[in-house]
């Protein structure tokens, strides 16, 4: 099963991406953690996504692409992949069909996060990720021990206020519209008599263990 986690930052989308990923037995892609991996071991790429990402703007659609086609044609991606902020404008979405595309494959669904914009400021604000293994926690200080491994928790760069405001407008003004993309070709398809990716909302607001029933049910778990 390939799944597009599709939703605004802080939408919980690593979290329960993670735990899609446990269900169904197959890896998870989140682009945002490859670049920054880039950005730690100072990779050209990483060097070259650093400032984009600093200020919470989007990297060009080309790096993107990149890594998409790299870890989709891992062997172990074969039985299907969970895409954490891996499409995140039209342009993407494209390159992400076409890339299934030569490999025999098909995207099966697209998961929508559906969380309102306070409740996003809220959470990213109070957020801190694991140096190491990159869990995050909300409202635990930056400094404190992961519970998963170990690491320390630190705040990341782009959960600032400033840069928060510009993920956001990044959001609305490039990722937003890559729904109503879906949903056509899910329409076309259907008239058609064409397969394409299922579209389905979740109430992504509430405890972690609810939104994870509710993201399972909408899988058909
Ligand atoms: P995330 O961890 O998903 O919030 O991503 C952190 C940052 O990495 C984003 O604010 C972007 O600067 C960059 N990034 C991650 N995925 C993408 C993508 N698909 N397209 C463009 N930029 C991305």
């Amino acid at each position: 099963m390939n799944i597009v986690l599709l939703g605004p930052p802080g939408a919980g989308k690593g979290t329960q991406g993670e735990r899609i990923a446990q269900t169904f037995n197959i890896p998870k892609l989140a682009t945002g953690d490859v670049l920054r991996e880039a950005v730690r071991q100072a990779t050209p790429q990483g060097l070259a996504a650093k400032r984009f990402m600093d200020r919470g703007d989007l990297v060009p659609d080309s790096v993107i692409l990149g890594i998409m086609k790299e870890a989709l044609a891992r062997p172990a991606a074969a039985n299907g992949v969970v895409l954490d902020g891996v499409v995140r404008t039209v342009p993407q979405a494209e390159g992400l069909a076409r890339v299934l595309g030569e490999l025999g494959r098909t995207l099966d669904v697209v998961l929508l996060f559906d969380v309102d914009e306070e409740e996003l400021v809220r959470r990213l604000s109070t957020r801190t990720v694991c140096e190491k293994c990159q869990s995050p926690y909300t409202g635990r200080e930056p400094g404190s021990t992961c519970d998963k491994c170990g690491g320390t928790l630190v705040r990341r760069k782009d959960d600032e206020p400033d840069a928060i405001r510009t993920r956001m407008r990044a959001y609305r003004e490039q990722t937003a519209p890559v729904i109503e993309w879906y949903r056509a070709r899910a329409r076309e398809g259907a008239l058609r008599g064409q397969s394409a990716a299922r579209v389905v909302s979740v109430d992504a607001i509430g405890a972690v263990d609810d939104v994870s029933a509710r993201v399972l049910t909408a899988l058909g778990k």
